[in-house]
């Protein structure tokens, strides 16, 4: 597969932005920087952030075991998500196919660039149905989205059916990792070698504690990462998100008990969940939430709201069919949350 062939003509013709940092970056001297009409007088942000986000790609890459030139990084995964869409997919011709009930942004975002949305959905167990996508797709098909762990249903894909589908999809490949830290399956970033065709994204917004400075990561082969850095806004990640990320992941034992607390705390409302009278399945979850399905979601929904309890109500999502999510919170709050559950009639 010549991923080439996938990317719209405007892009590959396309000359970036050549921002005053990109020509001239040496920061490591003790230049005068006269270059980009910034503001001189020093409050820790006067100057433009660096746009290739180098230290925090070294330590990413550091961590990961994975080459800098294999990573980009967005103000968000969402950010990574649309170039991804507006490198891939030509507007009002293209298809790209999601597997429902997942995250609502790869719909949104394909509305936003008039690229249709082919909707296969996941099987009882949620797990993608390998030959109905193949089967699916036509040469307009460009973008294949696999959250797994999934949202909203909570579990991972089977690795083999993945595998198949990245053998034989013809086009880019997304896996959405969101959550992949809270899960006992591997990250695919492993295997970034082997599938060309494999783009990756993780994010500081769930497990790294970090929602607020909206950081997201992508992983993919050089050529990939090389035409979504061409077309990203030079600055898309600000200087404060860059110090914030640096801080927090030159710290990885916080975050990992952090997420054994989450863990212990998902496990603990699980048993909880399973008690209570009008809960009819805890589905399995490899992530900080868990679906439930109850006897009226609509009605149980309201009723929590009324205490002060806010969760989702997946219940219009296909296969959710009066199922609520719940994040996994603090102790106190999911014990608040199970004491609440059980006043209610
Ligand atoms: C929460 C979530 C994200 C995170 O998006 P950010 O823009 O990085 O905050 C991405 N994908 C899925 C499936 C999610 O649930």
């Amino acid at each position: 597969m010549n991923i080439q062939d996938f990317i719209r003509d405007n892009i590959k013709a396309l000359k970036p932005y050549s921002s005053a940092r990109d020509e001239y970056k040496d920061a490591t001297t003790n230049m005068v920087f006269l270059d980009a009409n910034e503001n001189p007088y020093n409050n820790g942000v006067n100057r433009y952030p660096d746009p290739q986000q180098s230290s925090l790609k070294n330590v990413l890459a550091h961590q990961k075991g994975i080459s800098k030139e294999n990573i980009l990084i967005g103000n968000g995964s969402d950010e990574v998500l649309d170039l991804i869409f507006r490198v891939f997919c030509e507007p009002n011709r293209d298809n790209v196919i999601t597997l429902p009930p997942t995250y609502g942004m790869y719909e949104v975002l394909a509305n936003v660039n008039a690229v249709e949305v082919i909707k296969i959905n996941l099987s009882d167990s949620f797990q993608p149905k390998v030959d109905d996508i193949l089967d699916s797709s036509n040469q307009f098909t460009k973008i294949l989205f696999l959250c797994s762990p999934n949202n909203p249903s909570g579990n991972s894909f089977n690795a083999k059916e993945i595998e198949k589908l990245l053998i034989n999809f013809k086009g880019i490949v997304v896996i959405d990792e969101a959550y992949i830290d809270f899960s006992k399956q591997q990250s695919w970033l492993k295997r970034l070698e082997k599938f060309p065709n494999l783009i990756i994204t993780q994010t500081l917004s769930k497990a790294y504690g970090m929602a607020g400075i909206r950081l997201g990561i992508c992983y993919a082969s050089k050529e990939i990462i090389l035409v979504l850095n061409k077309i990203k806004p030079p600055y898309n990640v600000n200087e404060l998100t860059q110090q914030k990320a640096l801080e927090r992941l030159s710290k990885p034992d916080d975050v990992t008990k952090e997420i054994q607390n989450i863990l212990q705390q998902r496990n603990w409302l699980r048993t909880k969940l399973e008690k209570i009278s009008f809960v009819e399945t805890v589905y399995p979850s490899d992530a900080n939430f868990v679906l439930v399905k109850v006897d009226n979601a609509i009605k149980r929904y309201d009723q929590l709201i009324q205490k002060g309890i806010v969760i989702r109500n997946r219940t219009n999502q296909p296969g959710c069919e009066n199922c609520l999510r719940f994040t996994i919170g603090t102790k106190t709050e999911n014990e608040k949350l199970i004491e609440t559950l059980k006043t209610l009639s």
